[in-house]
């Protein structure tokens, strides 16, 4: 059975960027849907880093006091290890003037749970949970809106009419897809194979060191309840891991974070170890009549650096600023081409300032980590500007802590 229902944007995916804009554009009157396949927002093996950018965002929209009662961990800085044991400090949070000089460290289901809780609260914001776009509906070369399919009956399915659609469902977007949309990928030298492991009483939190070996990179998020582990090696390694076993596995982990070697024997199997074949891509054009890319769907992100929520989340802004007054206009269809070649404009430098700075990561630690040859050769010279010129992991900070070009809540989403 074929049902039809009609609104004015269509968001196909409930991440942080389908969710943001969900809830700037109810805020301004304009009718929306979210649509998000999974039937919860429980996504276990996420980033959880909240950045400075993010945290001035909410307050600005009126959340920052129930965002701050959140579950949560800070991050007060970032080191690098230097091969003669000791930490170099790289990037110091505690110079940016207060409250925006910390990262949150927030599982990303509470943060989306409160997102749509806000949203929920303004009349004109629907979402739908359980239910997936399948595929686009084009009329005169204009996108008019989306074709779905209930997880729980996939034999029902809806037209949802829209004067625009978003596509907000990340990395493998199907509706980026449906209209033949191909992102320019860029090649990462690495996967991430992610897993649990108890949290224990004494455990610190506040920075984030990641652990360095031959071949291999461990890295940490604390969780009130355990922590989230993300084991880096090079592209590729995954049937080699698991031929290896559970054992091996254990001892690479313990042999990285001695200090977990008392709790390695938590991860029960191979099939508790996650693995996440990372990508970086971004498209050459992120719209066509009736429809928008942001967020992943539009540049996916390497998790170095943990940015993408927060790319994500401006990406999502940058559209709702400048797409509500139009939609509020009455522009829709091709009417609205200007304002959307506006938003790709205005967000494609962060993510390619963005995506350029995590391929320099990529060079200058994964790799040379993953040949053992981190501690080869002179230090680098934003490692050496960092030891000796102090401000300087001011301007680090702030470079994670904000990103290029932030944005700001529009005046008429603040509360
Ligand atoms: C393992 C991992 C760790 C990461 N760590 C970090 C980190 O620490 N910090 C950070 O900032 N970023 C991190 N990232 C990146 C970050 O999660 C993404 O960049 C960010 O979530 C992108 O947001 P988005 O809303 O564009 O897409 P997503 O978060 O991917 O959301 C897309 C949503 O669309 C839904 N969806 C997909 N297809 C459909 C469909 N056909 N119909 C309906 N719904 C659909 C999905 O279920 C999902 O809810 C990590 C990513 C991964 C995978």
């Amino acid at each position: 059975m074929v049902t039809t229902r009609r609104t004015t944007v269509a968001v196909v995916g409930g991440g942080p960027a389908g969710v943001v804009l969900g809830l700037l554009l109810a805020r301004a009157g304009v009718a929306v849907e979210v649509v998000e396949r999974h039937d919860d927002f429980n996504r276990d093996f996420r980033g959880d880093t909240v950045h400075a950018s993010t945290i001035r965002l909410l307050d600005e929209l009126g959340l920052g006091d129930v965002f701050r009662a959140l579950p949560q961990s800070r991050l007060d800085d970032f080191s690098l290890p230097m091969p003669d044991g000791s930490r170099l400090l790289l990037g110091d949070f505690s110079r940016l003037a207060p409250p925006y000089d910390h990262v949150a460290m927030v599982p990303q289901w509470d943060l989306l749970d409160m997102l749509v809780t806000a949203a929920r609260a303004e009349p004109s914001f629907t979402i739908t949970m359980g239910t997936a776009a399948t595929g686009v509906i084009v009329e005169n070369g204009i996108v008019t809106g989306v074709h779905l399919a209930r997880r729980s009956d996939p034999g029902e399915h809806t037209e949802l009419r829209a004067e625009l659609v978003v596509a907000c469902d990340g990395r493998g977007s199907t509706v980026r897809d449906a209209v033949g949309f191909r992102p320019v990928s860029t090649s990462v030298p690495f996967d991430t194979w992610w897993f649990r492991l108890p949290r224990e009483d004494g455990d610190t939190a506040s920075a984030l060191v990641p652990a360095f070996s031959d071949g291999d990179v461990l890295l940490s998020f604390p969780r009130p309840e355990h922590h989230q582990v993300a084991y880096f090696a090079p592209k590729g390694s995954d049937a080699r891991l698991r031929a290896e076993g559970v054992e091996a596995f254990r001892a690479r982990v313990a042999r990285l974070r001695p200090d977990f070697a008392d709790r390695v024997g938590a991860i029960g199997s191979m099939d508790e170890v996650h693995v996440l074949d990372v990508r970086m891509d971004r498209l050459h054009r992120w719209w066509r009549s009736g429809l928008l890319c942001i967020g992943d769907a539009a540049h996916a992100m390497s998790p170095a650096g943990g940015v993408g929520i927060n790319l994500a989340v401006q990406d999502a802004v940058a559209a709702a600023t400048v797409l509500a007054p139009a939609l509020l206009a009455g522009r829709s269809g091709a009417g609205l081409d200007r304002d959307l070649a506006r938003v790709q404009r205005r967000r494609t430098p962060p993510a390619v300032v963005v995506q350029a700075a995590q391929s320099v990561l990529h060079r200058v630690v994964f790799e040379r980590a993953f040949a053992g040859r981190l501690g080869d050769g002179p230090p680098l010279l934003p490692v050496l500007l960092a030891r000796y010129v102090p401000p300087v992991r001011g301007l680090y900070a702030r470079g994670v802590a904000f990103g290029p070009l932030p944005e700001h809540a529009p005046g008429w989403a603040r509360r």
